[in-house]
């Protein structure tokens, strides 16, 4: 679903992508950790289109991203991402159906089509009694629920979660994490979720420890090739005595 190749970015002299590899199968529910500062957010940006790379490649659902104009780039990202950030950012002014259906009337879809996909998705959610409601009449979990409704509106193939459930208490951050699941088994659709929360990281099918630019695996590859270099270079040094 998510074949990332040779990913690299810096912003002025500082390089915060140091060439990442990545393949994410359909369906998978990934998790991203590690420090910050390591790179999460600007990799996941990078994934969702929103930023590009300097250098690499990344291949969507069988489309090279790269390849896309600025108008094919912002349809496709409307219609086969979904974004869920760590603040809902629904619009204040517009009732939880209406901030569903935005997205699918961006799309293309006439008013009755979004509003029936979106008194669905609200119904999915447990929301059907708060369509009419505007965000400042809706609870902290109750918010990112709709987020997430929104975020599904076009049926995307993958959605991308950035510190989801960092503003929520314990038991709406449980059951948030239960709905990526729940999605996933029902939708089929493929999640990669930044987070600092272990529990979540803990259930997700991979996790992907990121550190200083590079996976932690490559990390320690590389580690591990200095060291083996070094050591054969003793050898060699010693052979030579
Ligand atoms: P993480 O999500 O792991 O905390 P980020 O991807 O947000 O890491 O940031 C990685 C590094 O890139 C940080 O040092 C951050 O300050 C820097 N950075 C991120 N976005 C920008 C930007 N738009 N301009 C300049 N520096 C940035």
């Amino acid at each position: 679903m998510i074949d990332i190749k040779g990913i690299t970015k810096s912003f002025g002299s500082l390089q915060v992508l140091k060439g990442i590899d990545l393949h994410i199968g359909k369906g998978e529910v990934v998790s991203i950790v590690g420090p910050s500062g390591a790179g999460k957010t600007t990799l996941l940006q990078i994934i969702g289109t929103l930023d590009k790379p300097d250098s690499g490649q990344i291949i969507i659902d069988g489309t090279d991203v790269s390849r896309l104009n600025r108008k094919k780039l912002s349809e496709f990202r409307n219609q086969r991402i979904g974004f869920v950030f760590q603040f809902h950012q629904l619009l204040p002014e517009f009732t939880a159906l209406e901030n569903i259906m935005i997205p699918a009337l961006i799309g293309g879809k006439s008013r009755s089509e979004a509003k029936k996909k979106a008194e669905a998705l609200l119904d999915f959610m447990g929301l059907a009694d708060r369509a009419k409601h505007k965000p400042n009449e809706l609870s902290g979990g109750e918010k990112q629920r709709v987020a997430v409704a929104r975020a599904l509106v076009n049926d995307p193939a993958v959605i991308l979660a950035d510190e989801p459930s960092g503003s929520l208490d314990s038991k709406n951050k449980e059951e948030l994490h239960q709905l990526f699941f729940s999605l996933r088994d029902k939708l089929g659709q493929t999640f990669v979720i930044v987070t600092h929360d272990e529990n979540l990281a803990k259930i997700t099918d991979r996790t992907i420890a990121m550190r200083d630019g590079m996976l932690e695996t490559d990390v320690n590859a590389a580690a591990d090739a200095a060291t083996a270099a070094s050591s054969s270079t003793a050898t060699t040094d010693n052979d030579t005595d």
